[in-house]
């Protein structure tokens, strides 16, 4: 069938630097990893387009990333 989804919000955790600015913007979407304190992504349809464009452009070393379903 075709995929619910064109496009998958991920967190470059080896690049994330732990503000927690994602996880307090996108509620729904980000969460803070507790064994290295990084950001990651828990729910892909758990805030609107516009929070999660917000998110990506609060964090400080860009490590939040549109993977499309193709390059799934
Ligand atoms: S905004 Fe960026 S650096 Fe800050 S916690 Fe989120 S992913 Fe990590």
């Amino acid at each position: 069938g075709e995929p619910l989804q064109a496009r998958f919000t991920y967190v470059d955790e080896h690049s994330c630097i732990g503000c927690t600015y994602c996880a307090t913007t996108a509620r729904g979407t980000f969460f803070m990893e507790e064994d290295h304190g990084r950001a990651r992504v828990f729910d892909q349809a758990g805030d609107s387009d516009e929070l999660v464009q917000e998110a990506i452009d609060s964090c400080p070393v860009s490590c939040i990333h549109y993977v499309s379903h193709e390059d799934l």
